[in-house]
């Protein structure tokens, strides 16, 4: 039975890159790849992060897992209900020992696995890594059950990555993910990278896997279809901050953020005569190296105002969970889309 309590909690995250030119790398600019975001996960679901390629969601989940450096702000991670570790306050052997429980898988499942070392190789590395294994048996009695849980052929795992299909290889990403027994994983776009067909067999996957060891997700995409089916609760990100955060159906169904009623628009229809209803975005997403005031998204929202320009919108909640910065969040009639009938409920 999943237990309910929040496993992961992030307090008002930045994560901003200095930009330094000439002899004496005199400090020129700073891109502020994350800038104040706060969310938590609770132990056994599945927390959709959505947002265009640029929105900085990446990078929340690296900093999250100390493979990139935070500047400010604050991670929680909950063992139990009373016993909380903040991540970042981890250093040398600490931390190292502490990452078995933190795991990430990677997007593109060409260039995230050595080629020059076999399946099984790939699997154990982690283990070896840490030395979490006393002996040689263990090592392949372990390596070999998450293969399995994986669905992969153990008779292959002598073989060479090049050897393997695109799920298959994401498949193999997932094992070396698992092989800590961690509790928590950063999916970073997992499928963007695989072909339609393939895709829905990795999501099947990681949702089994989910339900039968109690795992923790952070999932990473740019698309709402691709979340919906995975996801307990969504969070949108722009600009290095979070705009809108909501269960998944009430999020579909009642969006109150013109960013997201925009990533809703885009998500194809089942029914191919159903009419293209595409909400068009004004312009590219501006550069986290020099963001516009007030609203991040002012130039490119159809519904802004004066304000929208001058003032950043704070966050307030409009149901259970639902919270967005708007200014115009009551007034505003947004058009959601009916939330498709298999994904989680
Ligand atoms: Fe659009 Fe203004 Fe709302 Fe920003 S605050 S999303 S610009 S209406």
């Amino acid at each position: 039975m999943n237990q309910k309590y929040k496993l992961v909690e992030v307090q008002d995250l930045k994560t901003h890159f200095p930009i330094r030119e000439g002899l004496f790398s005199r400090l020129v600019g700073t891109v502020r790849a994350v800038d104040g975001v706060s969310f938590s996960i609770r132990r056994g679901e599945t927390f959709g992060l959505v947002g265009e390629s640029g929105s900085g969601k990446t990078t929340v989940g690296r900093s999250i897992l100390r493979a990139v450096r935070h500047t400010s702000g604050s991670c929680h991670f909950w063992l139990s209900e009373n016993q909380g570790i903040d991540v970042f306050s981890l250093e040398g052997d600490e931390l190292r020992y502490f990452r078995r429980h933190m795991q990430m898988i990677f997007q593109d499942p060409y260039a995230s696995l050595n080629p020059r070392m076999t399946v099984r190789e790939i699997i154990a590395e982690p283990l070896v890594a840490t030395r979490l294994v006393s002996s040689r048996s263990e090592l392949e009695d372990r390596v070999v059950e998450v293969a399995r849980r994986c669905r992969l052929n153990v008779d292959y795992l002598k073989r060479y990555p090049h050897a393997f299909s695109g799920g298959e290889r994401q498949r193999i990403g997932i094992a070396r993910s698992l092989v800590l027994n961690p509790e928590f994983i950063v999916c970073d776009e997992p499928v963007s990278a695989l072909d339609v067909s393939i895709q829905a067999e990795i999501l099947n996957l990681l949702y089994d896997l989910q339900s039968e060891l109690n795992l923790t997700y952070l999932f990473i995409a740019h698309d709402l279809s691709v979340v919906e089916h995975v996801s307990d609760q969504i969070a949108v990100m722009y600009l290095g901050r979070l705009v809108e955060t909501a269960p998944t159906t009430d999020l579909f169904n009642n969006p109150l953020h013109p960013y997201t009623e925009a990533l809703l628009s885009a998500i194809p229809a089942a029914d191919p005569d159903d009419e293209l209803r595409m909400l068009p975005l004004k312009g590219e997403i501006p550069s986290p190296l020099n963001p516009p005031s007030g609203c991040h998204f002012h130039p490119r929202c159809p519904y802004a105002i004066d304000i929208c320009e001058q003032v950043i919108p704070e966050w307030r909640e409009f149901g259970p969970e639902h919270r967005v910065t708007c200014h115009r969040a009551e007034s505003l009639e947004l058009m959601g889309v009916e939330k498709s009938s298999w994904g989680k409920k």
